[in-house]
């Protein structure tokens, strides 16, 4: 059985890095396994934060969104692994820090969808996109495989 590595992009939020969450966000994903591959903190632009969330244009949220991403510089990180997308939102929990399961990174240290510490992609098609966004290609260091070998590729040898 192969287990294909992919990547996802995550961002810890302007108010994350105020509270001096860092650490703790990251430190989530580097528990289950997951790989950081790429890493930078950055003031997000208007043409980045309008790419990042062109989604979500014309919603009543969108333009207090935009707001929220640049109030403050952001945490960018391209993380790798197994099942990375989903099993970072697994990680980060619901939208709504208010209906996320106790032991997600939003029910744990947010309280509300407005100011919810972390984003990270909904799909491998939209990471792809984020990360270009926010990384050029030569920023990211995917190479070296113990995490993976110790963390899923055991499970290949049978
Ligand atoms: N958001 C908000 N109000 C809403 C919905 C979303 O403020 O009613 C914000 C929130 O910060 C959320 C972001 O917009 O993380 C993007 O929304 P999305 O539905 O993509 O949620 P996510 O993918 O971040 O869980
Ligand atoms: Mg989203």
């Amino acid at each position: 059985m192969q287990h294909t590595e992919e990547r996802t992009f995550i961002a810890v939020k302007p108010d994350g890095v105020q509270r001096g969450l860092i650490g703790g966000i990251i430190n989530r994903f580097e528990k289950k396994g997951f790989k950081v591959v790429g890493l930078k903190m950055i003031q997000v632009s208007d043409e980045q934060a309008k790419a990042h969330y062109a989604e979500h244009e014309g919603k009543p949220f969108y333009p207090r969104l935009l707001r929220y991403i640049q109030s403050g510089p952001i945490v960018a990180m391209v993380i790798q692994g197994y099942n990375a997308v989903a099993g970072a939102r697994h990680i980060m929990g619901s939208t709504d820090p208010n209906k996320a399961e106790v032991g997600t990174i939003r029910a744990d240290y947010a309280q509300v969808m407005e100011y919810n510490i972390v984003h990270g992609s909904d799909s491998v098609e939209s990471a792809e996109r984020e990360i270009k966004i926010y990384f050029n290609e030569n920023e990211l260091f995917p190479q070296g495989k113990c995490m993976s070998e110790l963390v899923i590729e055991s499970l290949d040898a049978d």
